[in-house]
């Protein structure tokens, strides 16, 4: 039998120095961690970035296919992204939890070894939160922040016509994993006996269940003397977040289909579902990928990079969105970009 210790038995602040007591700090501006009232931090001349995120249990997450470590894991990653989608480094971040009694220390504990695989992969101290019970249900909370070289900071909203469209990776797996693990669970419901096939799905299932960010991609182009002209990072889909910098920037867009980057093993899924990979990559989301746009002049700088794929560009307002299928018609980008051109 596994062990099963009671949240309880350690009172809050037992608990709290449970959870933080190897907590180690790399960053020097990390004047003060967790043990205070507040963390102190210095940034040494460089502008704060700052951002927050929840992901409440049911509706971000279920835990019937989340392993808690992976969900620690991806609960910050999805954070330190909208740090690097503001082309900024995330240096600290705090972590609030609000959970009920079904929870055991060991479970917690499982999910805070995959806070601090993420603090470790990504070079980020943990320097305080806040810790509750809920009557039902898991509620996570992380603040994340960074730092930037003064007003090196990239909006959504200055991107100009003529600009290129670029993204980092691939599209559309993390959907497919999640559509894969729905999936299951529903067959799983339905007749407990049988066993979860997911043994040929890992790269699908990766990408939902432990989602990477891409700091590779702001340092490449920091290298390269590139200073994307408007960046977001793309967790609710392609079409979902190029409208968003459309419409923050007063700009247009031509996308071409055929460009936007799918993984073979996210294609072969798809089609094996049913479903269409374009589609997917479209209305997906959660790929925590880089949608950014930059002067065409810089173009040569990134063509030997596999990692960014050039898949449109910007024009006037007045022209809209649009995707270019393969076939080689124009159809109007929606939100939910399938439903226009199927
Ligand atoms: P307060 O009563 O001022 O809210 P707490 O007792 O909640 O203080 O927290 C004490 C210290 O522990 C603070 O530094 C806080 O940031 C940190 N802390 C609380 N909960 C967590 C947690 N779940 N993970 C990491 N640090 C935490
Ligand atoms: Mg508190």
């Amino acid at each position: 039998m596994e062990e099963r210790t009671e949240i309880n038995s350690l009172g809050e602040f037992g608990l709290i120095d449970h959870l933080t007591r190897n907590i180690e700090i790399h960053h020097a501006g990390t004047v003060l961690g967790v043990g205070d009232d507040a963390a102190v931090i210095d940034h040494f001349g460089k502008q704060t970035v700052v951002s927050t995120d929840m992901l409440v249990e049911g509706i971000h997450f279920d835990l019937m296919y989340t392993p808690l470590k992976h969900l620690g894991y991806k609960s910050v990653v999805v954070n330190l992204s909208d740090i690097y989608a503001m082309n900024a480094t995330p240096t600290q971040i705090l972590l609030s939890l609000a959970f009920s009694n079904r929870l055991s220390l060991e479970a917690l504990d499982e999910f805070y070894e995959g806070v601090y695989a993420a603090c470790e992969r990504y070079n980020v101290d943990l320097v305080g939160g806040d810790t509750s019970t809920s009557q039902k249900g898991f509620v996570i909370s992380v603040t994340a922040i960074g730092e930037v070289a003064p007003d090196q900071y990239v909006k959504r909203s200055t991107a100009q016509k003529g600009d290129l469209l670029c993204v980092s990776g691939d599209l559309g797996g993390a959907f497919l994993g999640l559509t894969i693990l729905e999936r299951e669970k529903q067959i799983f419901l339905e007749n407990p006996k049988i066993q979860p096939d997911l043994e040929n799905e890992t790269y699908a299932i990766g990408r939902q269940l432990k989602p990477e960010a891409r700091p590779d991609i702001v340092e490449f182009l920091a290298e390269k003397g590139i200073r994307p002209t408007a960046m977001m990072d793309v967790s609710d889909g392609l079409s979902s977040e190029i409208l968003h910098i459309c419409k923050q920037s007063e700009v247009g867009c031509v996308l071409y289909e055929e460009k936007i980057p799918v993984h073979e093993e996210a294609r072969a899924l798809a089609m094996k579902l049913g479903l269409d990979p374009t589609a997917c990559a479209l209305s997906g989301g959660e790929d925590y990928e880089l949608l950014f746009t930059m002067k065409q002049e810089d173009y040569d700088k990134i063509t030997l990079n596999e990692q960014i794929a050039v898949i449109g560009y910007m024009t006037d307002a007045a022209e809209g969105a649009h995707i270019i299928t393969r076939g080689g018609s124009k159809h109007a980008i929606t939100a939910q970009g399938w439903n226009a051109f199927k």
